[in-house]
């Protein structure tokens, strides 16, 4: 289920993909998924990315986009768990 588009990359700034699985949005480098994806981050992961910015701790701030990051690939989007269980493996 790799389906990675290669986004073209620096121009415009930095644009990476959303971590969630079966999601294309596109995030900037700040941040820990695209917007759509972040709304759905609960709200204690959500302000310890924000406590983690304003902080300004690089390692904080990774820390927490990983979590982040995990919490999405474990609970991906229903669209996105129809889409992998619908096409199998493909
Ligand atoms: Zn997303």
């Amino acid at each position: 289920m790799t389906r990675r588009r290669s986004f073209d990359r620096g121009r415009a700034g930095q644009r990476y993909e959303c971590p969630t699985p079966g999601c294309f949005g596109e995030r900037l480098h700040w941040q820990a998924s695209c917007r759509s994806c972040w709304k759905r981050v609960p709200a204690d992961l959500r302000s310890r990315m924000e406590s983690a910015r304003a902080a300004k701790g690089r390692h904080l701030i990774s820390g927490a986009s990983m979590a982040i990051a995990g919490w999405l690939v474990a609970n991906p989007p229903a669209v996105a768990i129809a889409r992998i269980t619908g096409e199998g493996a493909r």
